[in-house]
């Protein structure tokens, strides 16, 4: 069985993809072909959003969106403590602090309440408040305050993060907001699509996601026309009105011809593919209903997860172990996203966080995992995965 079965959504578009790849072949453009900007016009109008960029990564999607809004030395980044390395890799990058976030127990995502907290521990360089990083409270380096000048949420599995709480405290403390979009496109906050809740937001193309191609990819969304050009020029080395003149300092960051046409065939089925895995989550989580263990994910009215990921809760490290082994040795694969939050991470060790710093966050990542996901999984092959998953007798 497979953890994500591409092969499956392959046999369903073939001819297109072939189709597709047959004309970047013929036409010869592989950088910055007509496929490019078909498919940044196509996203941009799936999700409300007036401009979209394509680029080579969801990691250098959230570089550029920071690049843009000229965030470097001396500015703070709120995040949260519980994603993807690359959140806060990119921050680092430019230079900038991220002060992390600890999450909502029930979303797994920025917790509004503690965000708001971290503002203002930062702010006043105190630490009693909420903690932050070593080198901004007083009594540490004595280093220039920081500015707060980033909240960037993110959508942790599919599942937006909780926009109605986020954007008065963006607003109350002058910060902008960018939206870590990488694992939810396709989702929907209270009637809109992801993708269009940051100044600038970001998504990742990268084959795992909601919607991947066969490699690398990733898109900035805004409705900012200044942010758009100065995006556009980022990705290719910030160029100006010529190939040779470069009027900013930018990246080699475009999204491949060939994979947007990847991407082209696979969007044509996507909005199905979407409504499939709400279903394939729905059934996972009436099959659940009866238990007290693994918990369902929780999603909150006027939500609807991409569902990137199906991920439970056992009740402690000891019981997801042997959940997983119980699952592995029937030849169900499970995965761990995460494993160790950030701020625990030993590249991270220079902002001087300390271990009980985001006690949600290291409670859920010592209990959580994930389950077979994708929108072909089968009633019955669900049904064997959760009656295995949950047989009592074999727990420790
Ligand atoms: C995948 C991911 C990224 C990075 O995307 P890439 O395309 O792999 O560079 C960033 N943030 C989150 C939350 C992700 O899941």
């Amino acid at each position: 069985m497979d953890f994500i079965d591409l092969k499956a959504q392959q046999k369903r578009i073939k001819k297109q993809l072939d189709a597709n790849i047959q004309k970047v072949l013929a036409h010869g453009q592989y950088i910055m072909g007509p496929e490019v900007a078909k498919l940044e016009e196509k996203l941009a109008s799936y999700v409300g959003a007036r401009h979209a960029i394509g680029c080579a990564s969801g990691t250098d999607a959230l570089m550029m969106a920071l690049m843009a809004l000229g965030v470097g030395p001396g500015d703070a980044v709120f995040t949260s403590t519980f994603t993807f390395f690359a959140t806060a890799e990119v921050i680092v990058l430019l230079g900038a602090t991220p002060v992390f976030v600890d999450i909502d127990a029930a979303t797994f995502n920025i917790d509004p309440r503690k965000l708001d907290l971290a503002v203002t521990a930062l702010k006043e360089r105190d630490s009693s408040i909420y903690p932050i990083p070593a080198c901004l409270r007083r009594d540490g380096a004595p280093d220039e305050p920081l500015t707060p000048k980033v909240i960037l949420p993110v959508d942790l599995f599919g599942l937006p993060a909780d926009y109605d709480e986020i954007f008065p405290i963006a607003s109350k403390h002058g910060l902008w907001v960018v939206e870590d979009a990488a694992q939810s496109f396709g989702a929907e906050y209270k009637g809109k699509k992801t993708c269009v809740f940051g100044s600038v937001s970001c998504t990742s193309f990268f084959p795992a996601k909601p919607l991947g191609c066969y490699g690398d990819g990733g898109m900035c969304f805004t409705d900012d026309d200044n942010l758009a050009a100065i995006m556009r020029s980022l990705r290719v080395h910030g160029q100006g009105s010529d190939k040779y003149e470069n009027v900013r300092i930018g990246i080699n960051g475009r999204l491949d011809t060939l994979q947007a046409a990847i991407l082209l065939a696979k969007f044509d089925i996507f909005p199905k593919e979407i409504e499939l895995r709400r279903h394939v989550a729905a059934r996972y989580t009436s099959l659940l209903a009866s238990r007290d263990f693994p918990v369902a994910p929780h999603v909150p009215e006027g939500v609807k997860s991409a569902w990137a990921q199906y991920s439970v809760l056992a009740k402690d490290a000891a019981h997801r172990a042997a959940l997983q082994k119980q699952l592995m040795d029937h030849g169900i694969p499970t995965a761990i996203y995460y494993p160790k939050p950030l701020h625990l991470q030993s590249a991270l060790a220079g902002l001087g966080y300390r271990a009980g710093d985001f006690p949600v966050s290291e409670d859920i990542s010592r209990r959580i995992f994930s389950l077979p996901m994708h929108p072909y999984l089968k009633p019955s092959v669900q049904a064997r995965i959760i009656k295995i998953g949950t047989e009592p007798y074999l727990y420790p």
